[in-house]
Order: C-alpha cells, then sequence, then structure tokens
C-alpha cells in the first residue's frame, strides 16, 4: 500500500528525489502554522471559499498524515485526511501550491477474531487488535442484551465476522460488524447486521439493540425531568415540562439518537434553537435552546444515530445553559427516562426470509471459528481497493 501512495505522488513529481514522511497531527497545531512550517504562503488557505475553510478545520489531532519532501526539505505533497473518506492534498505545481479535497485510498478486508475471554472483552480484544475499536463496537451492539460487567466471564466464547479498512497496511476508520456470537455461562447471544433495516438482528430476526440511545449527549445533571405539571421558571405559571433538561455547559455536541430525517432546523419559539427528527413508528425527537447547529444538518437531511446535530447553549427561554430534550410518539409526549424500552421491530415477511437465509451461512462460520478457536484474527476475504468513493461536499 506504501507503494500506492508513492505512486500518487510521484505521478506528480516524477524525478526528484523525495522522502516519504508519516505524520501524526500535533494538538493544538492550526492549519495556518503547518503552512508557515512549509513555507507555504498562507492565501493558499485565505483563498479558499468558506465551505472549503470549515472542511480544512475539521483536521483534528492524533490524525496520521504523510508528506512528501524533497532532498532540501521542500515540501512536494501532504496528504492531510479529515475524515474517514476524504483528506486534503496539497501539491506544488510550477512553483504554486494548490488544495484539492480527494478521496482517502484503502483496502477494505473481512477477518474473523474468535478467543475465550480471559480478562474483559476490552482488555483481551485491545492486546489482540492493538486497540479498542472493535470491543467499543461489540459493546454498543450488545449493551442492551448483555451486561458486560455480571454477564461475562473468563472462558466465555467469542467469534466476531467484521470488516475493516487498511490504509497504507495500517488500520484506517471504524471496524463494520457483520456477525457476532457470545457465549456466555447464561446464554448464547448472535447479532447480525441488516442492511435493509439498518441495524443487528438475532438469530429470530428480532431486534438486539433498542430503537434509541438512551442520551443526547454527555450531560451532568437533570435540571428538570418530565412533568405533566410543573411551575415554569420563567412564565411562571403550572405546564407540563414535555422533556427532559439535562444542564451541560455551552457547546457540549448534541447528537440523534437513532436514525431520521431531520424535518425542523430553527428557531421554535421558547424552544430557541431547534432540531426536530422524525423516526420510524411515527416517533420524533426534539432537542432544543441549541447555541448553534452542526455543519450540514439542515432540514429534511437523512440523520444518523449518534449523529452530532448541534451544540448545547441557552437560547429561547432558558434559565441557563442545558439541552432540552423531548420524544414524542405521534403528537404525545413520552418521558425520555423510558427511552431504552422502546424497541425496534423484528423482521417480517420477505425481508425475514432473506434475512435468515443470509444468517444461516453466517452462522456457521461463527460457529466454526468458535469451535476452533484461533485466539486472534483470521482473514477471511480482501474485498475491494477503494473505488474513488466520490468527494462528499
Ligand atoms: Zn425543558
Amino acid at each position: 500500500m506504501r507503494s500506492a501512495l508513492i505512486t500518487l505522488l510521484f505521478f506528480i513529481v516524477p524525478l526528484m528525489a523525495s522522502t516519504v514522511n508519516e505524520l501524526s497531527w500535533p494538538k493544538e497545531k492550526t492549519f495556518l502554522q503547518f503552512l508557515e512550517d512549509h513555507n507555504v504562503s498562507q492565501s493558499l488557505y485565505y483563498n479558499l471559499d468558506e465551505d472549503d475553510k470549515e472542511m480544512v478545520e475539521m483536521i483534528f489531532a492524533g490524525m496520521e498524515y504523510h508528506t512528501l519532501t524533497s532532498d532540501t526539505n521542500q515540501l512536494l505533497q501532504a496528504l492531510i485526511p479529515i475524515t474517514e473518506e476524504l483528506q486534503i492534498s496539497i501539491f506544488e505545481d510550477q512553483g504554486n501550491y494548490k488544495l484539492e479535497f480527494v478521496p482517502v485510498q484503502y483496502d477494505i478486508i473481512r477477518e474473523n477474531i474468535s478467543f475465550e475471554l480471559k480478562t474483559s472483552l476490552l482488555n483481551d480484544l485491545k492486546s489482540i487488535t492493538g486497540n479498542s475499536k472493535l470491543a467499543l463496537e461489540l459493546h454498543a451492539i450488545f449493551k442492551d442484551a448483555i451486561d458486560f460487567r455480571r454477564d461475562l466471564r473468563e472462558g466465555d466464547r467469542i467469534s466476531v465476522i467484521y470488516k475493516r479498512k487498511l490504509r497504507l497496511g495500517r488500520t484506517w476508520g471504524i471496524p463494520e460488524v457483520e456477525a457476532a456470537y457470545i457465549e456466555t455461562h447464561r446464554k448464547k447471544h448472535y447479532a447480525f447486521y441488516d442492511e435493509k433495516a439498518e441495524g443487528y438482528f438475532d438469530e429470530k430476526a428480532k431486534p438486539v439493540q433498542g430503537m434509541f440511545l438512551k442520551y443526547p449527549l454527555k450531560w451532568s445533571r437533570i435540571s428538570s425531568p418530565f412533568s405533566s405539571r410543573r411551575l415554569h421558571p420563567i412564565l411562571n405559571e403550572y405546564r407540563a415540562h414535555n422533556g427532559i433538561d439535562y444542564a451541560a455547559p455551552v457547546g457540549t455536541p448534541v447528537w440523534s439518537v437513532a436514525n431520521g430525517k431531520a424535518i425542523y432546523v430553527g428557531q421554535k419559539g421558547g424552544y430557541g434553537k431547534t432540531v426536530v427528527i422524525q423516526h420510524k413508528n411515527g416517533y420524533l425527537t426534539k432537542y432544543a435552546h441549541l447555541k448553534g447547529y452542526a455543519h450540514g444538518v439542515r432540514r429534511g437531511d437523512y440523520i444518523k444515530q449518534g449523529q452530532i446535530v448541534g451544540y448545547v447553549g441557552n437560547t429561547g427561554l432558558s434559565t441557563g445553559p442545558h439541552l432540552h430534550f423531548g420524544l414524542y410518539k405521534g403528537r404525545v409526549a413520552i418521558n425520555p427516562a423510558h427511552i431504552r424500552g422502546i424497541k425496534k421491530d423484528g423482521l417480517t415477511g420477505e425481508h425475514r426470509r432473506t434475512y435468515m437465509a443470509h444468517v444461516t451461512t453466517q452462522m456457521d462460520t461463527l460457529h466454526y471459528y468458535a469451535e476452533n478457536l484461533t485466539g486472534g484474527v483470521t482473514r477471511i476475504a480482501s474485498l475491494s481497493y477503494s473505488e474513488n468513493p466520490g468527494i462528499s461536499r
């Protein structure tokens, strides 16, 4: 894969002696400092339009990036990822530097990991894979089905089929779990990803996860619970409080608790800056008193579970920075404290039949590895080299 990068770079500068440098973006380094370090005019940044400037600001600390430098240490090209799919390319062209956004190139492979639990899912997976990414994914999949502290014991068997990306020979981005099996002393747990339903289901096509995440933000305390009657702190009259208020500092990210469609993004009376998302089965969630909206979140947009939609603020009728979080079924307000009890629908009909056929094969593979534990990783397939996924802007 290293050769792929070099090819890409050398395509631009075929004849110069040069070095590829693999680097990690330092904390608090700005893009302007980066340009200065390499004697590149800051006009490269200032000449960008506003959207492109915002994209450049998405560079974050710890991101692995590459530069190509000449034998006199002149910058010939830099490739700086800003998301899993998109990177900034800076290159020298006839004495001038140019900036473009280009797709990140990566391979996709499918692997199985199978082992007997020794300490904890997190520790064991960290020592096998070198990072905690897969453990976090498994935790998110099974958190409604398994109590990871109580249910898991030494000797429990785990077998997982997942896809991961390789960029320049290294793990890139978040692994995607396709099928997982956790056998505890009590129960066999299965999870299979279904693309059409965008979620995980078990061996009987029942949902493994609840429909919603428990919370839409990291909060410090509940400043006002759900109630059918409370004294409004500003209006000084009794009113229903159709949601939960979570106190948190201004700017705290707020995410959508489920997949859905943004049906409202804007000022909404006493709620101030508000986002409303419509979910399956007639559910709505409301995120109010926001300071502002996340970049690119507009009315009509499809929103993923966990996607940041805005930031905690104090807009509208609000006595201090907090998020008002509302949950509705149709027009009826539901107490968000009960959100975890709301289940997704199981698969039915033709959809279920297709799913079950696929699951039968997946189960065979999971069991095969669970019975012939490797204690590590087995590559099942190399799927593809990234076909230019397009530049999303
Ligand atoms: Zn409220």
